[in-house]
């Protein structure tokens, strides 16, 4: 999820466009760099576990609360740590111990060792952390978190009401990041291990809901109950969100691929009904699609939640965010539902349900450590879309759905960005990177090899964090061809290639070619139509072949651009 709004300014709708995605910004900040990269002070330490507990205040708008990191030293000899907490919330203190030394008073570190650059801080520990024992920080904190304005496009805590006026809090982080409202090392790169937990003090008249499973919730005695969630598996430091409302709920246990997986619906009070009717069935109809085309839904441990949000979705592991108001198709700036493809079949599904479950696989379960890679999150995930349509409507409605898609394609900027400044890609991660995939599927010719390599890359990467590389490499070893050149074609230029074409007199012939492309573009192509099949391998110099009767029809430009994202184009005039 992240940036339909600067789609939508596409269908020249009147928008404020999201500012930081819309231009292709060269120069970066010292702070850019400090939040993107793996600086020196991030390098040495992995962070294993973060336990957060928070408090907040509806009437001031304020949270404080602690958060204890769990982390180990992958590298020996360094007494520097950096941490991110956004401005203008405030470190109070913060304290070292090891597994052995639980909070040992001394190990409180000294205001003078915490420098604060901006939104980062840089903590020197008086000795080496050590290697042989697990380490631990605990760091408290307080203040007043960034307001979202416009979730989720912005992001920042959201202090809301329902229809009936009662209060409504969650928060909503992707691209700005989880040290908006809590401290840890902000970088995608590095997941917590072994997952984490969310402690919340919420008024007792308000329901908490948070990633993964309910571990208890009690009395204070006070106006305040306690609720404690916890996810066992690695999981995205923006993924981890408290949704806090008058909460109603009901499961299920679907039999999915891996056994028994639980299934939460936590809707506000006066949902309960239309989640039953409108809800429930797509999300079904997603978990069966996608376990087909993707393999197995990646956190069983941790089961599968929707929950209502007051924005329009996010990909929260195991608690995805809903608010597309129960209704097929996408809900457009709160006012109308629209089809995304115009093609009539997003108006078949719940776009939310399907879009922001899809990152379970692609964002959640493999997550890209660079922002630059992240089409290997949104544009497998808008893929998702076109697989889920082609389970239920048929092949021809899918690649409808996917061409439809196509007209959305800026070309302004390469797909992936600059590294190490925490740059997000332009929008044609989504619908360039799915139409990449889409041609690369009709290269391989075979459904059932793309499929496994769908699978193959939820398992072979399974809770990681990858590069883009990775992700190429892995797809061309399983395709047995290196697509290498195809990959920096569509991900790393804005050029659209042309595949050339003509016939001799006598029709007998074809002679083809690549244009417009740079040097070894040489993606091989699959013609077919309900007559025949044909492979064929382009090059930038003339090729050319016989062609029995039946097989002139496969050169026909509006088929090919249906399989494939380039211009075909019939020369005329070539004839010899
Ligand atoms: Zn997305």
């Amino acid at each position: 999820m992240k940036k339909i709004i600067a789609f939508v300014s596409l269908l020249s709708f009147c928008i404020a466009a999201n500012a930081q995605q819309d231009f292709y910004h060269e120069t970066f900040t010292h702070a850019d760099t400090l939040r993107g990269s793996v600086t020196p002070e991030r390098a040495w330490w992995d962070v294993l576990r973060y336990d957060i507990t928070v408090k907040p205040d509806y009437a001031t708008k304020t949270i404080e609360g602690n958060v204890n990191i769990a982390y180990k030293v992958i590298k020996e000899g360094h007494y520097k740590m950096q941490l991110d907490l956004q401005e203008p919330l405030i470190i109070d203190s913060v304290i070292s111990y090891t597994r052995f030394e639980q909070g040992r008073a001394e190990n409180v570190i000294n205001n003078d060792s915490i420098k604060k650059d901006g939104n980062t801080y840089i903590i020197a520990f008086e000795y080496y952390p050590q290697t042989k024992f697990d380490n631990y920080l605990k760091i408290v904190y307080h203040g007043t978190p960034r307001e979202a304005k416009n979730a989720p496009w912005d992001g920042g805590w959201i202090w809301t009401k329902d229809s009936l006026g009662r209060p409504w809090m969650t928060v909503a982080c992707q691209g700005l990041g989880a040290s908006a409202w809590y401290p840890c090392k902000d970088y995608q790169g590095d997941e917590p291990d072994d997952g984490g937990s969310l402690t919340v003090i919420v008024p007792d008249t308000l329901v908490c809901v948070g990633n993964g499973r309910l571990q208890y919730k009690k009395n204070n005695n006070d106006g305040t109950e306690t609720y404690k969630w916890e996810v066992k598996d690695p999981i995205n430091n923006y993924n981890i969100i408290p949704y806090i409302g008058k909460y109603v709920n009901f499961s299920e246990v679907y039999k999915g691929e891996k056994g028994n997986l639980d299934v939460n619906y936590w809707v506000l009070d006066y949902n309960l009904e239309k989640a039953k009717t409108h809800m429930q069935p797509d999300v079904e109809r997603m978990l069966k699609a996608f376990e087909y085309w993707m393999g197995p839904y990646p956190f069983y441990e941790d089961g599968y939640k929707i929950v209502d949000a007051p924005h329009l979705g996010m990909e929260h592991q195991s608690a995805i965010a809903y608010g597309n108001s129960y209704r097929n198709g996408y809900f457009f700036r709160n006012k109308e539902m629209i089809d995304l493809s115009k093609t009539g079949w997003g108006f078949k599904w719940d776009f939310i349900i399907v879009h922001e479950s899809g990152h379970e696989w692609f964002a959640n379960n493999i997550t890209t450590k660079d922002l630059a890679d992240m089409w290997v999150h949104e544009g497998f995930t808008n893929y998702s879309e076109t697989l889920f349509t082609e389970f239920y409507y048929g092949k021809e409605a899918g690649n409808e759905y996917n061409f439809g898609l196509r007209k959305n394609i800026r070309n302004k900027q390469p797909v992936i960005a600059h590294y190490g400044v925490n740059e997000e890609p332009d929008l044609d991660e989504y619908y360039k990177a799915s139409n990449m995939l889409h041609t690369l599927r009709h290269s391989m010719g075979d459904d059932e090899k793309f499929r496994s390599i769908l699978r193959g890359l939820n398992k072979t990467f399974y809770h990681q964090t990858v590069t883009t590389q990775q992700i190429e490499n892995y797809i061309s070893d399983h395709a047995e061809f290196n697509y290498s050149k195809v990959f920096d074609q569509y991900l790393r230029t804005t050029q659209i290639p042309q595949f050339e074409f003509y016939f001799s007199t006598d029709k007998k012939k074809v002679f083809y070619r690549w244009d417009s492309c740079i040097a070894g573009f040489n993606l091989p192509l699959v013609l077919k139509n309900d007559d025949a099949k044909i492979k064929i391998y382009p090059k930038q110099d003339w090729q050319s072949m016989n062609i029995a009767g039946n097989q002139m029809a496969l050169f026909n430009p509006i088929l090919i651009e249906k399989m494939y994202y380039f211009v075909a184009k019939e020369l005329q005039g070539m004839n010899k």
